[in-house]
């Protein structure tokens, strides 16, 4: 059976993320409170890989990033790289659309304290895998994070040391994609400086620049 790249509303595999998903629908009917779907088009040539949904960002919006503090620098510095269209405001209604770029995250369900665990990585990973199996055009990928670095190397069954966690760095994967790194554009690397704004924009640059140069 072919492995599809959205996970069901009630996905199962991971029962304490599932069950942190009904504790939050239960507490607030309104919010998303699911797997969260990827953002933009497939036939796009760039994908960015976040860890997870945020608990009162994406899980609770439905859209990735959108909602908390990390969406803020992802799309003012996505548009400004020509790589988003129109305004972010926050709200999954607010007309922002994705150029040539799209976002998802390689654990699809809000983990508390936004740290999932191993087992929870490996089981959405094929996830992961399904969705960069399906996007024909990608060029580059932009892992945001430690996490998403090793999520994504682990759909390629590459050996980790070969490929080193390093912000800024590019890795030449096995089909010819390139993998950017960067640290995580969280509050608390923001708020720490271990990620500025320049920082951030200037690996966004590079990961456009990738994605043109490998096309
Ligand atoms: S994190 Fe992924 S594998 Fe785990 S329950 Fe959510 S969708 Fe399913």
């Amino acid at each position: 059976m072919t492995q599809p790249v959205a996970p069901a509303r009630d996905c199962p595999l991971c029962p304490r993320l599932a069950a942190l998903r009904q504790t939050c629908r239960t507490a607030n009917p309104h919010w998303h409170a699911a797997p969260v779907p990827s953002f933009g088009d497939e036939d796009a040539a760039v994908l960015i890989v976040g860890l997870a949904p945020g608990l009162q960002g994406a899980n609770r919006t439905g859209r990735p990033f959108t909602g908390d503090f990390a969406g803020v620098l992802l799309y003012q510095t996505l548009l400004g790289a020509g790589l988003a269209e129109g305004r972010y405001q926050a709200d999954p209604a607010d007309g922002l659309r994705l150029a040539g770029c799209r976002i998802t995250n390689a654990v699809r369900c809000v983990p508390p304290e936004n740290r999932p665990s191993t087992a929870e990585i490996e089981a959405c990973r094929p996830f992961l895998a399904a969705e960069i199996a399906a996007m024909a055009r990608l060029r580059a990928i932009l892992a945001l994070g430690n996490i998403a670095h090793n999520a994504v190397l682990a759909c390629y069954s590459v050996r980790r040391a070969s490929f080193p966690f390093r912000h800024g760095v590019r890795h030449r994967l096995p089909d010819g994609k390139v993998l950017v790194d960067s640290y995580h554009c969280s509050r608390l690397n923001t708020n720490t400086g271990r990620l500025t704004k320049a920082m951030f924009e200037a690996v966004i640059a590079d990961l456009a620049a990738a994605a043109r140069a490998s096309g």
